[in-house]
């Protein structure tokens, strides 16, 4: 018997990413998945117009497409997130990119962060600004520095000299945020009143060859001051990416999701939880006359249930709320999953895969 378990277990720790697929060479069948979100908060029927709903689903659509049909035709999942958040940041309908919230001295100081689960290589900045996609830059940082995280002048330099496409600090402004920060300058609202929830931008994605990756971009909150940073370009507070376990891209308060080290907690237990269910499952394996297992169920036709990893993402995102933050994260999953959690009102979101799965949601009553 313990040798049984043992096989299922050394199984479980030679293998790399579980392969959701059986046949590796027949890249048409394998599967994919992808999840994006434009940002949580109150966001209730009663707050958006029937204009801005229309408007954030048709963008959410947009981007979706876009990185669904890259994964579709066989891209990796890193180029498929890039080209997604690339979307959702031009957008103003969004906090990142254009569009992006002030600051307390009514500047733009964005934040980005890529990380790829196949080698975990990651890239982040922060406090950035005149690039016209902070995205681009965090994954310049990935690809061509020795380092994970560069913020301000330095970054701003790094891009500079990496050729990335620069824009005019008034380019992400939009009168809305313009008239946000006034309003909270005026003493009109707080900051912790200001809808500032509202479009932080992230993509997670699981590609045919069964690779992760996972990206978030934000202006950050309105009114920050004193150079705050959020979650968002710190890797494995709001960005990871493993192929051993999942990829996360949060959005919320991001002081919390720092604390909780939220995007790693959740891959870490998603981790640490596969062996110990591939161990549970092999003991409901019947036994021969000597007692031995008739069959040793081995890691690469294993895979955690949608309705275990729902509840993993879910417990961290309850912890974020007792400790008093609130927010939400997207995932994706080496077996294909894709979902999300959250405690707040609503989410903007959305998330397709290989088999056929495909949504755009607002609420937290919608799919
Ligand atoms: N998490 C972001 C931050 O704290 C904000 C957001 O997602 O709305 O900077």
């Amino acid at each position: 018997m313990f040798k049984a378990i043992f096989a299922a277990v050394a199984a479980v720790s030679v293998g790399s990413a579980a392969l959701a697929q059986s046949d590796e060479s027949d890249l048409e069948d394998a599967r994919w998945s992808i999840a994006i979100h434009g940002g949580a908060g109150t966001i209730n029927r009663d707050k958006i117009t029937t204009e801005q709903d229309k408007n954030i689903r048709a963008a959410l659509g947009i981007a979706l497409e876009t990185g669904s049909q890259i994964l579709k035709e066989g891209g990796s999942a890193i180029d498929a997130i890039t080209a997604t958040i690339m979307i959702l940041e031009n957008d103003p309908n969004f906090n990142a990119g254009k569009g992006a919230v002030l600051t307390w001295d009514k500047t733009n100081e964005l934040d980005s962060s890529i990380m790829d689960g196949s080698d975990l290589s990651a890239g982040a900045v922060a406090g950035i600004n005149g690039t016209k996609n902070p995205i681009l830059l965090a994954r310049a940082v990935k690809d061509h520095s020795p380092h994970v995280m560069l913020s301000g002048a330095g970054a701003n330099q790094f891009s500079r000299e990496h050729g990335l496409e620069q824009v005019t600090p008034d380019y992400y402004t939009t009168p809305y945020r313009l008239k946000q920060i006034e309003d909270v300058l005026a003493k009109k609202v707080s900051i912790a009143d200001v809808d500032y929830k509202f479009g932080t931008v992230g993509a997670v994605a699981m590609d045919k060859d069964g690779h992760m990756a996972a990206g978030t971009s934000t202006g950050g909150m309105t009114g920050k001051r004193w150079g705050r940073i959020g979650d968002s370009p710190i890797i494995g507070a709001g960005t990871y990416a493993d192929d051993r376990s999942c990829a996360i891209s949060a959005t919320g308060s991001g002081e919390y999701f720092i604390r909780l080290g939220v995007a790693h907690e959740i891959c870490a237990r998603i981790r640490m939880r596969w062996p110990i269910a591939i161990a549970e499952a092999q003991l409901a394996v019947p036994k021969d006359e000597a007692g031995n297992y008739t069959y040793a169920i081995h890691a690469s036709e294993f895979q955690l249930s949608d309705e275990e990893i729902q509840q993993i993402a879910d417990d961290v995102i309850a912890e974020l709320g007792e400790l008093g933050g609130d927010g939400g994260i997207i995932y994706a999953t080496p077996w294909g999953q894709a979902g999300y959690s959250f405690n707040t009102a609503g989410m903007y979101r959305g998330r397709a895969t290989s088999e056929g799965e495909r949504s755009v949601s607002i609420y937290g009553d919608e799919e």
